[in-house]
């Protein structure tokens, strides 16, 4: 493990970074970022010190820096809550603590990996969830609560982007479904909404979707049903403000990480669970033909793709997009929004004022 740990905590406003060395001691003084500058943040991190890069500690309710991190080369651990001090109602658990964690028990701590994912180590877990999961979410997709993919006999596709609005790629993947008209539905995360809102307000003038994502991308199951819903909340009310519409009414689950525990907290909650039935697996960074050809390969009418265009390099999912548009609109597949392709048949999809 490297000489030193930096912390990084997240709060309504952003990261807030601590950096103590190996007898506790603070190094720098504490930082802020806004959730904007993830790329600027990795490159104080990488050239400090003169390049000896401290190890990086998040706790598991931060999914959106560990990917540009290991991608970047960064020693990334992850923290999960059995080591740490309660949360607050909102906010991860403060940087000064995450950084101390790491100093004292090192070896206790999860090191992520660019191939692993944010929840390296927790595989099995997060597996099992989901299958404890499965008969409530049947319940929920036959009480159209929740939905994966549309009708099979209309000939409609809806991409979807995560983890945005992104300062890099967002722009991208709006110039190119422009050039097509095609429409999509972007699951934002609140965290970046409060830093971009221009990009939010594109997007939506663009006639896309906007749905929520939560706010931090956390691992729903480590949160308790008053912090996961005050993530859907103040996303929802970020969004609405950015906007000046409604506030969307879509939530896709971060990992699609949906327990009987999440969804008995979002019980009652006001929201269509949206899922995907093509998984691009676009993360992991397969190469711009493997995400191509996996969404030419799956898809089919009625299709719900999952794709990012945030928390990462996505410079392979942009690259891929031209052909993946342009492969389905050559099968007669129109590009819809999650709200048009979930529309009850003989109807043309929700009014503009619900998008
Ligand atoms: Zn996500």
């Amino acid at each position: 493990m490297a000489e030193t740990y930096a912390g990084i905590a997240w709060t309504g406003e952003g990261y807030e970074v601590e950096v103590l060395d190996g007898a506790g001691r603070r190094v720098v003084e504490p930082s802020g970022w806004s959730g904007a500058q993830t790329a600027e943040l990795i490159a104080w991190l990488r050239d400090f010190d003169g390049g000896r890069a401290p190890a990086v500690v998040l706790d598991s309710t931060n999914g959106l820096l560990d990917g540009p991190m290991t991608a970047a080369g960064l020693e990334v651990y992850r923290a999960d809550p059995w080591l740490l001090p309660p949360r607050p109602g909102f906010g991860s658990v403060p940087a000064a603590r995450l950084a101390e964690r790491a100093r004292t028990a090192p070896g206790e701590l999860a090191r992520v990996t660019a191939e692993g994912g944010t929840l390296t180590g927790r595989a099995e877990e997060y597996f099992a969830g989901v299958k404890r999961g499965e008969p409530v979410v049947a319940e929920l997709t036959a009480a159209g609560r929740c939905f994966a993919h549309g009708r099979r006999d209309a000939p409609k596709v809806a991409l979807t982007f995560d983890d945005g609005p992104d300062p890099v790629f967002t722009r991208q993947v709006l110039d190119i479904l422009e050039r097509y008209g095609a429409r999509a539905t972007f699951f934002c995360v609140g965290h970046h909404v409060a830093a971009l809102p221009d990009l939010v307000r594109r997007t939506a003038a663009a006639g896309h979707e906007l749905g929520n994502h939560s706010w931090s991308h956390p691992y729903l199951p480590d949160l308790t049903p008053e912090q996961l819903r005050e993530q859907l909340d103040r996303t929802a009310e970020a969004v609405a403000k950015v906007t000046g519409e409604d506030a969307p009414t879509r939530f896709r689950p971060p990992y699609g990480a949906l327990s009987p525990e999440v969804l008995a907290a979002l019980e009652g909650y006001p929201t269509t669970l949206t899922m995907w039935d093509v998984d691009t697996r676009d993360w992991a960074r397969p190469g711009a033909e493997r995400i191509a050809a996996t969404v030419l390969e799956s898809a089919e009418p009625g299709s719900v793709v999952l794709m990012h265009e945030g928390a990462g390099d996505r410079a392979q999912t942009v690259e891929a997009l031209p052909a993946i548009v342009e492969g389905l609109l050559a099968r007669g597949l129109e590009l819809v929004t999650v709200g048009e392709l979930a529309a009850p048949p003989g109807t043309d999809g929700p009014p503009p004022s619900a998008r």
